[in-house]
């Protein structure tokens, strides 16, 4: 078994169900007492949000690729960011360390085509949602249609995220709010919805819409598995 490295925190939130959901998937697939080889670097949220918030980018390159090698130098086989939104930066880490990363976009892509899908809804942060760095390379590298929510509700979304999510606040309002948005993305042709931040499978599960729903904490841990058991 190769050794997963984690570079979670963001929030610790999700990190506990990417641990959870890797733990599960080896055990399923070993039996027994298995569970993963892991390695987890967490940060301290607070200062990476006031970076983001602050658009300080060059600095939160400098602190994943600092988290990513103290994960190689602990011995991981490969890196798992566990978060959407620090993909900002995933071309600078993967090339300051000699592991692979394993790209939550292409994980989710990967489970988009199996089911033939071609234009997608994307939920995340305004990061996520607004900027190239994670629509582009669905576009570009896996040739998906990406479908982004209004201003406003990119904007509720993202409020959520930080205000709600991040500090385990669920509110059963916010619950209706995203019901309405993923409707408005299936009216304007969606054929699936992106749960992009790590945080939304936490609020909002498959009962909330009947687009399909991909889950990338769940897609990510799971073909973080597939990578560590398959030779
Ligand atoms: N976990 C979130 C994501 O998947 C947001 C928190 C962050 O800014 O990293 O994008």
């Amino acid at each position: 078994m190769k050794t997963i490295g984690l570079l979670g925190g963001m929030s610790w939130e999700s990190t506990t169900e990417y641990y959870r959901i890797i733990n599960e998937t080896v055990r399923k697939r070993l039996g027994e007492l298995h569970s993963a080889e892991m390695v987890i670097y967490s940060v301290d949220f607070h200062n990476i949000e006031r970076l983001q918030h602050r658009g300080e980018w060059g600095q939160l390159t400098e602190r994943m690729i600092d988290g990513a090698r103290r994960i190689r130098q602990a011995g991981a086989d490969f890196l798992v960011i566990a978060t959407n939104t620090m993909h900002k930066m995933a071309r600078e880490v993967e090339s300051a360390i000699s592991i692979p990363l394993l790209h939550i976009a292409d994980a989710a892509a990967e489970e988009i085509k199996k089911l033939g899908i071609k234009r997608v809804g994307l939920l995340g942060t305004q990061f996520t949602m607004e900027e190239d760095f994670y629509r582009g390379r669905l576009t570009e590298k896996h040739h998906i249609e990406v479908l982004v929510p209004d201003r406003p509700e990119r904007e509720l979304i993202h409020r959520v995220i930080y205000n709600e999510l991040c500090v385990g606040d669920f509110s059963e309002a916010s619950k209706q709010e995203f019901q309405r948005i993923m409707a408005g993305l299936s009216d304007r042709g969606a054929q699936g919805i992106i749960l992009g931040c790590t945080e939304l499978p936490l609020l909002i599960g498959q009962e909330e819409t009947d687009l399909p729903l991909f889950d990338t904490t769940e897609i990510h841990a799971r073909k973080a598995v597939d990578w560590a058991l398959d030779s």
